[in-house]
């Protein structure tokens, strides 16, 4: 076993403190990623804090993961010793379901094994994820990632990157695309800048006025403030494709009526109360209403190779491992834009 350190909670009301646990050893298929930043995001703290009834502790939580490839196993392929590597929101899965064979491991049949605050294969073995100095993981499972990049910004396209560019991506958004990414977090400003990128013709449609400039600065063609009303009615049918990135509880038919017809709204924001819409706001237009969940390993790595190719990354703060409970103070209230990565290095 490989000794490391983390940051942990030791139970629902406690507070980060250094941890020291084990790593599994380097298996043949295996690489040793040191950990050079892990993002934070909204997951972390429902999770750190019991908020969703999951939870098992010791917890070390992160799964947004980006470090150098420190080992690697006699088998492995993809990497050599000094690569840049990623880590998303699982580390395996039974890779035979359909799930696995259709490259959507995150809805793996058997198990998919969390990167933290879940199991290994054996349904045992707890997972530790990176706010830790090393992580241990299947080179398939694994991400390339050029070094020539802000590896700091990358981090967090392993979450808010792949949730926002998969329904991207399924709804076949490019150029002539009339988009809207409602809700300008930490989601929302990756689903701009990829839809942009994608060539499409964006509307933020936002609550708070104050983000503007910075829908703009993303690269959105408009901005509409939600919360006034008079500035909807020439929004009705007027897009093909809207990214519900909203994490509160809100309205679905004021949105899924500014569809077109065939248009498709899909939700990734998970606020934490049944949705609900008229019968008729879909059924006009034949208007579409979805789902979408982050994004299989195959998937993820088009995700990275087209950031790297369009220079995406996340807006990013940097904390240190002692700001933990700082940043997640700040990212309940929102203030951050758009995401709190942790410098694992030192
Ligand atoms: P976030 O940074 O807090 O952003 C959410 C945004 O929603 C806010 O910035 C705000 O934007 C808007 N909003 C907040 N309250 C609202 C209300 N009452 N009505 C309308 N808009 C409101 O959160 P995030 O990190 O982007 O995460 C967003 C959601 O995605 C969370 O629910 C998270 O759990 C979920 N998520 C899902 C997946 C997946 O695989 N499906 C993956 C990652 C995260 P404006 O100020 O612009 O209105
Ligand atoms: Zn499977």
């Amino acid at each position: 076993m490989i000794k490391t350190r983390g940051f942990a909670v030791q139970d629902e009301n406690a507070v980060f403190e250094p941890f020291a646990f084990e790593r599994r050893d380097v298996g043949a298929n295996d690489i040793l990623i040191d950990v050079q930043f892990c993002g934070i995001w909204h997951s972390d703290i429902h999770q750190a804090k019991g908020e969703w009834g999951n939870s098992t502790y010791p917890m070390v939580p992160g799964h947004e993961i980006v470090g150098n490839v420190s080992q690697v196993g006699s088998a492995v392929t993809k990497f050599k010793v000094g690569d840049i590597a990623g880590i998303g929101c699982f580390v395996d899965s039974c890779r035979k379901c359909s799930a696995c064979e259709a490259d959507q491991e995150q809805f793996c049949k058997v198990h998919c094994a969390a990167t933290y605050n879940g199991t290994e294969m054996d349904e045992t073995t707890m997972t530790f994820g990176g706010y830790s100095k090393h992580y241990v993981v299947d080179e398939a499972y694994g991400l390339k990632i050029g070094a020539d990049q802000n590896l700091a910004a990358v981090a967090p396209l392993l979450c808010a990157g792949i949730t926002t560019y998969s329904p991207l991506k399924r709804f076949k958004v490019g150029p002539g695309t009339r988009a809207a990414v409602v809700g300008l977090g930490g989601l929302g400003h990756m689903g701009v800048k990829l839809a942009v990128a994608m060539g499409a013709d964006v509307t933020v449609l936002s609550t708070s006025p104050s983000k503007e400039a910075d829908a703009k600065a993303l690269g959105a063609h408009h901005f509409a403030v939600t919360t006034d009303k008079a500035n909807l009615k020439p929004l009705a049918g007027s897009f093909d494709f809207i990214l519900d990135c909203v994490s509160a509880d809100h309205e679905m038919d004021m949105y899924l009526k500014m569809l077109d017809v065939e248009g498709a709204m899909v939700l990734v924001g998970l606020p934490e109360n049944p949705i609900s819409a008229k019968a008729f706001s879909l059924a006009g237009n034949n208007r579409i209403l979805a789902g979408s969940s982050i994004g299989g390993i195959k998937e993820t790595q088009e995700m990275l190779d087209f950031c790297a190719e369009h220079g995406i990354t996340s807006d990013v703060e940097m904390v240190t491992p002692d700001q933990i409970e700082r940043a997640y103070d700040r990212t309940i209230r929102s203030d951050v834009r758009y995401r709190f990565v942790i410098d694992m290095k030192n």
